[in-house]
């Protein structure tokens, strides 16, 4: 193995870890530098639904341990997407969901059912943090970067300070400054939605909601304005802080109750201007007087909820394109491949871009191939199944919630 590579990581999202994770197994020398001053500075949101490529990569990045702690703390769920029609709130319809993984890649039950999971996000970018904090640097954000050479480049920091590497992975989420320098012709465009988030007890949507809101992956109603109301639950089979105590594991988890997650979203133009300026309780009543007129139990359903808890997001997604003049800096996750929600696929992407790409730096590590071919190779895939789930994802959210389509970019 060659003893003087370094990969530098910019960004601790769950695509950066998951490739730090698969650095540290294979042994592979590395650095994470992320903006935040510690793990958990801003809220990113509630609930995930992981696929094949998530679930896969967690099989394959974590350790034995915090494997276990990971099955402990998701929700298994039923494998459906389902409709709920508004003026009742009741599912009509389950579509079962899966992604572009063959049968014989997806995680499966034994008997071909395909695995899904709802997870709390803190709780899997915990998880996914275990055992890289000496490896990690809160409080450097990231400016722009110099190639030296072929096989080192130097990374510089907004407080003064630099880093330099073998090769640097830009892993920066959506407003990626790496993905600026690195490829300029990549561009992110307005979805033309908004979406206001919020936490909800489970209790209360068990009396209130469907059943299928605490068994399936999600439920989405819309309306004839394609505003929509969607819901996810995270039932924890353990409670996380619980899980890491039974397990005999020093991590310390967040005590959580099980909750779901409600999205009310649509056209920009649906919002007053004000929820820009807003308050949790403020989002939470525009929210419930989007839906106001659906179903007597759906605006008292957004009612219940935490009243601290809600955010909006006004959502960007990624325009399709090439990646040019190779170099030893490279994209994962969001940087390159940003989307709207509507099929849960972000984070599952960011996962398993950072698995196959720790697999590739593996080899070069190993002398198995050169950094310059590992990365084509890398950017090769990415690309290829990364936009082709974009490109799902922005039909998906045309029929779903009108989504502005990618061939008609306005703002890039
Ligand atoms: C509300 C919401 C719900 C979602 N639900 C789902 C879902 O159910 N399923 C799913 O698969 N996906 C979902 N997604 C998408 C998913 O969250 C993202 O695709 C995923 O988090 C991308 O991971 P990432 O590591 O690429 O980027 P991020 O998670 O955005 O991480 C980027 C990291 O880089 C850091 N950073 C940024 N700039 C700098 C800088 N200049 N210097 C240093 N560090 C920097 C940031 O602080 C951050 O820690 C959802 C997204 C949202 C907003």
């Amino acid at each position: 193995m060659s003893t003087d590579m370094k990969v530098l990581i910019i960004g601790s999202g769950l695509g950066g870890l998951s490739l730090a994770q698969s650095l540290r197994r294979s042994g592979v020398p590395f650095e994470i530098y992320e903006r935040d001053s510690t793990p958990f500075d801003r809220s990113q949101g509630y609930r995930l639904h992981l696929d094949g490529d998530a679930i896969n990569t967690v099989g394959e990045v974590l350790t034995p341990d915090l494997q276990a702690l990971f099955k402990e703390t998701s929700q298994w769920t039923e494998p459906y997407t389902s409709i709920m029609m508004p003026k009742s709130l009741r599912v009509v319809k389950r579509l079962l969901t899966k992604d572009d993984l063959g049968q014989g890649v997806w995680p499966n039950t034994g008997d071909g059912t395909l695995i899904h999971a709802n997870v709390d996000r803190a709780t899997l970018r915990r998880i996914l943090l275990s055992g890289l904090e000496d490896s990690i640097h809160f409080g450097k954000k990231f400016e722009r970067y110099k190639i030296l050479a072929e096989d080192k480049v130097i990374a510089h920091f907004v407080d003064g300070t630099s880093a330099t590497g073998s090769c640097l992975v830009g892993a920066d989420g959506v407003n990626s400054h790496v993905r600026v320098q690195r490829a300029p012709n990549l561009a992110t465009m307005d979805a033309g939605i908004t979406a206001i988030y919020g936490r909800l007890p489970a209790k209360a949507v068990q009396e209130l909601g469907p059943k299928e809101a605490l068994e399936d992956i999600f439920l989405i109603a819309s309306d004839e304005r394609k505003v929509f109301l969607g819901l996810g639950s995270v039932i924890f089979p353990t409670s996380p802080h619980e899980a890491a105590n039974e397990l005999g594991l020093d991590i310390e988890l967040h005590p959580r109750e099980s909750y779901v997650v409600c999205i009310v979203g649509g056209r920009h133009e649906f919002f007053p201007e004000a929820h820009r300026k807003a308050t949790s309780a403020e989002l939470q009543t525009i929210a419930a007087s989007l839906i106001e007129g659906w179903s007597d139990n759906a605006a008292p359903l957004v009612r219940t909820g935490d009243s601290e808890s809600f955010f909006a997001v006004h959502m960007r997604t990624s325009v399709p394109n090439t990646l040019d003049r190779p170099a030893n800096v490279t994209l994962l996750g969001d940087a390159v491949h940003s989307m709207t929600p509507s099929l849960g696929r972000g984070a599952n992407l960011a996962m398993r871009h950072g698995a196959l790409l720790g697999r590739h730096l593996k080899r070069v590590a190993g002398g198995q191939g050169s950094l310059a071919n590992e990365l084509a190779a890398y950017e090769a895939s990415m690309l290829e199944y990364g936009f082709k789930v974009v490109r799902e994802a922005a039909e998906i959210g045309r029929q779903r919630m009108d989504q502005i389509p990618l061939d008609n970019v306005v703002d890039a």
